[in-house]
C-alpha cells in the first residue's frame, strides 16, 4: 500500500489513525456481530454512536447547552434553502459575499425574501475580506449570513462582524474543528462534514434553541430544523456511518489535545507553505495577510502552462489534487486537520525543486 498526499479540497483526507480504526471495526463493531453500516439506527449499539459523537462534538468545540445539534444530509448546499426557511421570519436577511459559496448561499435565501449584500470581495476575485461597514446591516434583518472560511479562494474572517442584535450565521464548512471558536456568538453554525469531519453525506448544524420552531408553513417536513431536533435527528434514517466516522474523527482531535492544539498546529502548518511562497520567485500566494486561510492555500506562477506543468508533476510525485479552482486557476493545497506536517514539508521540498529545475 503506498498512499499519497491528498490535498483536495473535499471530500478530503482523513486522519490514517481513523481509517485503521474504521477498517479494524468494519466487519464487527465491538462484539455487535455487524458493521455499522449494517446497524439499525433505532438500536442501542447506534444510539450510543450517535450520542457519542454528539457528546464529543459539545466537548470539543464548548458547545453551549441552550444550543441543538443536528446531524442532517443534503451537504451544506441544502443549508443555503434550509436557514432561510426556518429562520428569515421578518422577510429579510443581510449577506456578505466572500466567494462562491457565500453568493450560493445569498442566492438561493434570495428566493424566499429580501436578500441584502452588505459587503462583498467580488470585485478582486475575492481574494480578501472586505471591510464591513455596520451601519449597512439592517436592524430587521432575521440574519446576518457569512462564510467563514472560503475554500475556493483561500481566504477567512480573521474577526467576525458585529452584527448586534441580528444573529449571526456562518458556514464553516472548510474549517470546523480547525481551530477554538466561540460558539455562543453565532446563532447557527453549519458544515458538510467532508472537508474536515469525515466523509460526505452528513451535515452538522448548530443551532440556538429559541431560533427554532419558525419554519414557514410550506418548508418541507426534511428541512424543518424543529422536526430533526424534536427527534435527535432520527425523524428519518440519518447517516449512519458518516456519523460514526465523525465519532472517530472527534475521537482522533480529542487524543491530540482539542482545537487548540489543532490550531497550533493548523498555524504551523501554513506557515511551512506560506512562508516559502512568500520568498519564492516562482510561486506566489493569491491571498495577503490576515485574510489567508489556514486550511485552503491559492497559489500560482503566473504562467498557466506551469502551473499545469506543476500540476502533473506533482500528482506524479504523490501531490494528489493540487489543481486550484476552475475559478481561480493555479494551485491550491488544502491542509486540513488531517493533512500531516511531513506532508507539507514534502510538498515544498517538492515546489524548491520545481522551482529550481524551472528557474
Ligand atoms: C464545500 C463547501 C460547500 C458545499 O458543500 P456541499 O456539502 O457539497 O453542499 C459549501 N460551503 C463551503 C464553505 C464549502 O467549502
Amino acid at each position: 500500500m503506498s498512499r499519497v498526499y491528498n490535498f483536495s479540497a473535499g471530500p478530503a483526507a482523513l486522519p490514517e489513525e481513523v481509517l485503521q480504526r474504521a477498517a479494524d471495526e468494519m466487519l464487527e463493531y465491538g462484539d455487535s456481530g455487524q458493521s455499522v453500516m449494517e446497524m439499525s439506527h433505532r438500536s442501542k449499539e447506534y444510539q450510543a454512536i450517535i450520542d457519542s459523537a454528539e457528546s464529543l462534538l459539545r466537548e470539543i468545540m464548548s458547545i453551549p447547552d441552550n444550543y441543538k445539534v443536528l446531524f442532517l444530509q443534503g451537504g451544506a448546499s441544502s443549508q443555503f434553502a434550509m436557514i432561510p426557511l426556518n429562520l428569515m421570519t421578518t422577510g429579510k436577511a443581510d449577506f456578505i459575499v466572500t466567494g462562491q459559496w457565500a453568493n450560493k448561499a445569498y442566492q438561493e435565501a434570495s428566493r424566499y425574501g429580501d436578500c441584502k449584500i452588505v459587503a462583498s470581495s467580488k470585485d478582486k476575485t475575492f481574494s480578501y475580506i472586505p471591510e464591513i461597514d455596520n451601519s449597512e446591516f439592517r436592524p430587521d434583518a432575521s440574519y446576518v449570513h457569512i462564510c467563514q472560511n472560503n475554500t475556493i479562494y483561500g481566504t477567512r474572517f480573521s474577526d467576525i462582524p458585529e452584527t448586534g442584535n441580528v444573529p449571526l450565521i456562518a458556514d464553516m464548512s472548510s474549517c470546523i474543528l480547525s481551530e477554538p471558536v466561540d460558539v455562543s456568538k453565532y446563532a447557527v453554525i453549519y458544515a458538510g462534514a467532508q472537508k474536515n469531519m469525515g466523509p460526505a453525506g452528513l451535515t452538522v448544524v448548530i443551532i440556538r434553541e429559541d431560533l427554532i420552531g419558525n419554519a414557514r408553513e410550506t418548508t418541507p417536513t426534511m428541512f424543518n430544523y424543529q422536526i430533526h431536533a424534536d427527534n435527535g435527528s432520527m425523524y428519518n434514517t440519518p447517516p449512519t456511518y458518516g456519523i460514526y466516522i465523525l465519532k472517530l474523527v472527534l475521537e482522533w482531535v480529542k487524543s491530540k489535545g482539542g482545537l487548540s492544539a489543532m490550531k497550533e498546529y493548523n498555524e504551523k502548518k501554513a506557515a511551512v507553505l506560506y512562508d516559502y511562497l512568500d520568498s519564492s520567485s516562482l510561486f506566489s500566494a493569491t491571498v495577503q495577510g490576515r485574510d489567508r486561510s489556514l486550511m485552503n492555500v491559492p497559489f500560482v506562477t503566473g504562467n498557466e502552462e506551469l502551473d499545469a506543468k506543476f500540476v502533473s508533476e506533482a500528482k506524479k510525485a504523490g501531490f494528489i489534487n493540487i489543481k486550484g479552482h476552475r475559478s481561480v486557476g493555479g494551485m491550491r493545497a488544502s491542509i486540513y486537520n488531517a493533512m500531516s506536517m511531513e506532508g507539507v514539508e514534502k510538498l515544498v521540498a517538492f515546489m524548491k525543486k520545481f522551482e529550481a529545475e524551472n528557474a
